[in-house]
């Protein structure tokens, strides 16, 4: 009964392609083959802090040469340019079944950066209630359970709150972004003692989102904080 069931979902609502949005005939990889043929990925070597391409073999890109981040490190798969309008979609578009492909994606790919940091559990990068309900899930959540599935790493999805519904980061400029981002997270009490986590979220800005929640989550306790999306803007 279920698969019948499974089986008219299907047909009435067919999966689509997380690159193209093409409806799935047989849903696999979670995209087509054309765009399976073409897939592109962030290729080493790249940044030891932000995980962005870094050219001439240096440590750091640019940018985090000078600045002063709050996370020891982080990683993605996807150039921006490639994935950009594929995260749109998924974001602003109700297209929560790409999560399976990105997850899997930052599995393969990131999988020995997850493990060698063997982190206590993922926190996602929560969102404002007011924006949860306009938009019915948090895209940042279901893409860390998703990876929890494939990893079994927990996801700890209710000890951040967000308590400023604040403007899209990527609408302002950097100095705008930081104090955009000042007290914008509040940490329940860390009764897990976490130590060591890995922050989730769709795509790295300037890292004022994810320096801001590690600044409360070092309050609490938590001793290292990295950070791991799927793309990342300016790539
Ligand atoms: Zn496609
Ligand atoms: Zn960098």
């Amino acid at each position: 009964m279920r698969y019948i069931r499974n089986k008219i979902t299907d047909l009435l609502f067919p999966r689509r392609c997380a690159i193209c949005d093409k409806a799935l005939i047989k849903d696999e990889s979670g995209i087509c083959p054309d765009c399976l043929k073409r897939i592109k990925y962030i290729e080493e070597p790249v940044c030891f802090k932000c995980g962005r391409p870094a050219l001439n073999n240096k440590e750091y890109c640019d940018e985090c040469e000078v600045t002063r981040h709050e996370f020891i490190g982080g990683r993605f798969v996807f150039p921006y340019d490639y994935i950009g309008a594929s995260v749109y979609k998924f974001k602003y578009m109700n297209r929560p079944e790409y999560i399976a492909f990105y997850a899997k994606a930052i599995e393969e790919r990131l999988g020995e950066f997850i493990r060698h940091i063997d982190p206590d559990g993922f926190i996602p990068v929560p969102i404002h209630k007011k924006r949860y309900i306009k938009r019915g899930y948090n895209q940042a959540e279901e893409l860390s359970k998703e990876l929890s599935k494939l990893t079994g790493i927990q996801t700890y999805n209710d000890l951040v709150l967000r308590i400023k519904d604040t403007v899209p980061q990527k609408k302002i400029n950097k100095i705008e972004r930081q104090i955009n981002m000042k007290k914008a997270f509040i940490v329940k009490e860390n009764s897990v003692k976490l130590r060591k986590i890995i922050v989730v979220d769709d795509i790295f800005t300037t890292g004022s989102t994810i320096d801001s929640l590690a600044r409360e989550l070092k309050k609490s306790g938590v001793e290292k904080i990295y950070f791991i999306t799927i793309t990342a803007a300016g790539t």
